[in-house]
């Protein structure tokens, strides 16, 4: 099935008031409700259910890019580890995989208790793209890495879900019950990461498309009717 991380989304287009055309942000905090309504209450990058204080992410940041700090399609969501770590780094957008653009889920591999790296079918040009992108995000700091930083728990939070998806398995073997399919997907929705609930439950085609269903905005055309990670229409990967 391979090995997957960071959720391919799927933000759509600006959304319309209540006349039917395209909302002009003021700022971009007004995008923030109809963002998470979008594409979930998490971070695009890390995967983590978002803090209540959350500010939009500019994926081209607005100060080296003023005319797109109200633009929608250069919106996404950022938890407050990544956000910094990402900062106003000025980028080039096609040296990097974006999860509303491309299918991330083929960019990256989680393992269990081993920081993300880049997956292993990649190569070149896409190799390069899918490590910037490790390093534009901080994704892969934990304790032994460099630039480590005591404040930055993702890598504790990712483990933490890794435990739960885990137990949630086990339940799910020894009680395979439609209401215990249910409550496991209002547990992952609940704590996030979905990629490490996808590939806990890499066996389990059903669940997985309820992982893609239920997790709100995840790009459906990135996953077959198997649920095996696709190249991603008009993406790179
Ligand atoms: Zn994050």
């Amino acid at each position: 099935m391979g090995k997957i991380a960071m959720r391919p989304v799927e933000r759509g287009a600006t959304p319309l008031d209540p006349d039917g055309t395209p909302i002009a942000f003021g700022h971009y905090r007004d995008a923030r409700d109809a963002l998470i309504d979008r594409i979930g209450d998490y971070c695009s990058y890390c995967e983590n259910v978002l803090p209540s204080k959350v500010d939009v992410e500019h994926v081209l940041p607005k100060v080296h890019h003023p005319e797109l700090e109200c633009e929608w399609t250069n919106f996404l969501l950022a938890c407050d580890y990544c956000n910094p770590v990402k900062s106003d780094t000025d980028i080039v957008l096609d040296d990097f995989f974006w999860p509303d653009r491309d299918n991330t889920a083929r960019a990256f591999a989680y393992e269990k208790d081993l920081a993300p790296r880049v997956a292993d079918r990649l190569s070149g040009k896409h190799r390069a793209a899918a490590q910037s992108t490790l390093e534009l995000t901080g994704l892969d700091r934990e304790p032994s890495h460099q630039k480590y930083r005591p404040r930055d728990r993702r890598w504790i939070k990712r483990r933490e879900a890794w435990g739960v998806a885990l137990e949630s398995l086990r339940d799910l073997r020894a009680n395979d019950t439609e209401a215990m399919r249910r409550a496991i997907v209002r547990t992952a929705i609940s704590r996030g990461f979905f990629s490490i609930w996808m590939q806990v439950f890499e066996q389990d085609t059903d669940m997985r498309l309820r992982f893609i269903k239920c997790f709100q905005g995840t790009a459906p055309d990135c996953f077959d009717r198997s649920t095996r990670s696709v190249q991603r229409p008009g993406g790179r990967i």
